[in-house]
């Protein structure tokens, strides 16, 4: 811990209304730790920013979003830039969700221009890799992941690198209640440092964030963030929840 930040991060995926995320900002805000050793980051919908910024504004938590355009501008009917998040006030941005590898066929290639873009427009992007069971239960986690990490990271320079933060998350534990073991979390998240240590020096590798996520919530949390390689939470269902949210924090703090 000496030498990286804890973060915990919620990503609200396609939930809350604006008039919802209101009353969340508010009631988190109104009862954040005052101690200040985690990072906390809202990763809202595109429309929610605005309220999510103006609320939390002299607050401890920094607004995030979940996704953007490579382009900085063009005929991409229905996209939103990089420069037009920062313009908000937005400081992370989630790249390469599983959700968004599944659905809306985002490649490595892809997922790699949509981290240049986030770097270059000054955001901090939350890389997310994993596994799903299949490549687990057939041993080749460890060997996908390393492909997931240099794909995606590829072009960026050291410097830019100590503004990534990556995101654990594999695939059979998201939404689902299935949690990975804190030994099994520990043991990625320690494996990608390794990666990071080939690709970028022993420096970088161990003051980079490495999140787990995956069905983490308050129950669980405190055991998951004990491990020596995992520097806090990508939390989805747990973070929708104003209350959980808080306990994971005061977990972290
Ligand atoms: C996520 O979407 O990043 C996530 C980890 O979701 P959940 O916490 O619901 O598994």
């Amino acid at each position: 811990r000496k030498y990286r930040k804890t973060i915990i991060a919620g990503n609200w995926k396609m939930h809350k209304t604006a008039t919802e995320t209101k009353r969340f900002a508010e009631r988190l805000k109104g009862a954040l730790p005052r101690s200040k050793r985690c990072s906390i980051v809202l990763c809202v919908p595109y429309v929610d920013i605005p309220a999510a910024v103006k609320l939390l504004k002299d607050s401890r938590v920094a607004v995030g979003a979940q996704n953007l355009h490579w382009e900085a501008s063009g005929p991409f009917t229905g996209e939103i830039s990089a420069a037009m998040l920062a313009d908000l006030d937005v400081k992370y941005v989630i790249i390469g969700h599983s959700e968004r590898r599944a659905h809306f066929g985002e490649s490595d290639l892809i997922i790699n221009k949509k981290i240049h873009a986030a770097l270059a427009a000054g955001l901090r992007p939350i890389l997310c890799v994993g596994e799903d069971l299949a490549q687990r239960q057939l041993g080749v986690t460890l060997e996908f992941i390393t492909y997931q990490l240099k794909a995606a990271l590829a072009g960026v320079s050291p410097e830019a690198m100590r503004r990534v933060v990556i995101a654990y998350e594999p695939i059979w534990a998201i939404g689902t209640g299935n949690t990975a073991t804190p030994e099994q979390a520990g043991e990625v998240c320690a494996a990608i440092r390794g990666v990071l240590r080939k690709l970028y020096g022993a420096r970088i590798a161990r003051s980079t964030t490495i999140q787990y996520g995956g069905s983490m919530n308050e129950t669980n949390a405190e055991a998951l963030l004990h491990q020596e390689d995992v520097d806090g939470g990508l939390i989805g269902t747990a973070a929708l929840d104003p209350e959980k949210f808080l306990q994971i924090i005061q977990t972290a703090n």
